[in-house]
């Protein structure tokens, strides 16, 4: 994408256009959460000013056109991620609860003692408590793939183990502390290889480059919508039919059932099994226009504008005396978490955001990976599709300001 272009993409969010304690805003967080465009914006507002009403309730106008909106975003969805079959496409609250659903319904009914799941040493939390929390109830066990010094995962490790215990895999995309970009076609052919399933948490992914979950070949995929730049408290669980069809529900209610009595409830077809009660239904709404905004820009055209930005920041940092980049990976997206002498993440993101620069400080809901480099926290910049030279260069002189007052 040509800078040019990017600055125009910033016309698009009215965020960007105001200022923060005086300064233009460098919003570097999106890693995060995205920035919404107007569309998205409107999109929401139109769904509650002109035709809102419950969803696959009502027989009125109104709940149909509601409905048909809602229902229309699964085909949004379905060629955003070049997903077989509409049907596939569950609507949740997010990434968690999307891995949250896999793990109580499709795995743990899996688990006994002795057991595995596998995950790996660069997972958010919300790819490790769930899975801690049914291998607990069920006795099987946690396993961990190690991570390298260079923010890439052991594979080897990886290989060794996938084993004969192990019921079932789950791993990250791309690392939201690090930006690693983990080799998943090919872990996923190896667990395949063993007939094991596995779920790619695209938290990470989705907004940053362009995804097929065919040619990866997973059984399960999630993302957030609130990370590519829909509105937050809804996201997408992708599942294999076959798979969706097997499972449980996850939470019972209205909506996901065919018929209820006393004696016995038969539960409706995938995907309504899994979203129990009234869901956010401009939400959802918001979020398909959200996709539809990224399929615009073109997601290789996002991809590579953020290589660029990326080549571009790490360039600048790696200059600065006293600043180390935690996370080196030959294959990243626009994701740069690093450490300063002297100075303490929280006090470096106090002071940029006096220059009007937004960057994320802490341990980005990856505790177990911040222990693994040895650092309690972090300061992360991390990027997006309006992200454009002007920020990385406000960062700079933001840290160099750091640096002044710290050394
Ligand atoms: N996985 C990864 C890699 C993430 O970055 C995030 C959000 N930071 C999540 C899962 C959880 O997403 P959410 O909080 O939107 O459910």
């Amino acid at each position: 994408m040509a800078n040019n272009v990017a600055h125009r993409i910033r016309d698009d969010f009215p965020i960007l256009g105001k200022p923060m304690n005086g300064h233009r805003l460098a919003f570097l967080d999106s890693a995060a959460s995205a920035q919404k465009p107007q569309v998205v914006i409107d999109a929401e507002r139109e769904c509650y000013e002109s035709y809102y009403a419950n969803i696959h309730r009502g027989v009125y106008s109104l709940s149909q056109q509601s409905t048909q909106a809602y229902e229309a975003v699964r085909g949004v969805v379905k060629r955003f991620i070049n997903a077989p079959d509409e049907r596939e496409i569950v609507f949740v609250r997010g990434a968690t609860e999307a891995i949250n659903l896999v793990a109580q319904s499709f795995v743990r009914p899996k688990l006994g003692p002795g057991d595995e799941v596998l995950i790996t040493g660069m997972e958010h939390h919300a790819n490790i408590v769930p899975w801690q929390m049914v291998t607990e109830a069920t006795g099987a066990k946690l396993v961990v793939v190690p991570v390298n010094d260079d923010g890439t995962l052991d594979v080897a490790a990886y290989r060794e183990r996938l084993n004969e215990r192990t019921r079932f895999v789950s791993f990250v995309h791309v690392s939201n502390t690090l930006g690693t970009v983990n080799p998943a076609e090919e872990m996923i052919a190896l667990a395949k290889a063993k007939s094991i399933p596995v779920l790619l948490d695209g938290a990470q992914s989705a907004p940053h480059m362009p995804v097929d979950i065919q040619a990866l070949g997973a059984d399960f995929y999630c993302f957030s919508g609130h990370k590519t730049y829909g509105p937050s408290g809804v996201g997408v669980l992708w599942g294999r039919l076959e798979l969706l069809e097997a499972m449980p529900p996850y939470q019972g209610g209205g909506d996901m059932i065919r018929t209820v009595s006393f004696e016995k409830t038969e539960y409706a077809e995938p995907p309504q099994r899994f979203e129990a009660g009234t869901p956010n239904i401009a939400g959802v709404i918001g979020m398909g226009a959200g996709l539809e905004y990224l399929e615009g820009v073109g997601m290789a055209a996002v991809a590579a504008h953020e290589q660029t930005l990326l080549s571009y920041a790490t360039e600048q940092l790696k200059a600065l005396p006293g600043l180390k980049i935690i996370g080196t990976a030959p294959q990243k997206t626009g994701v740069i978490s690093f450490v300063m002498e002297d100075a303490h993440p929280h006090d470096i993101g106090t002071i940029l955001d006096m220059d009007g620069v937004a960057v994320r400080t802490g341990h980005h809901c990856t505790q177990p990976l911040m222990a693994r480099f040895g650092v309690p926290a972090t300061a992360r910049a991390s990027f997006g599709v309006y992200t454009v030279g002007d920020d990385i260069d406000a960062l700079v002189s933001g840290l160099k300001r750091v640096r002044k007052m710290f050394a």
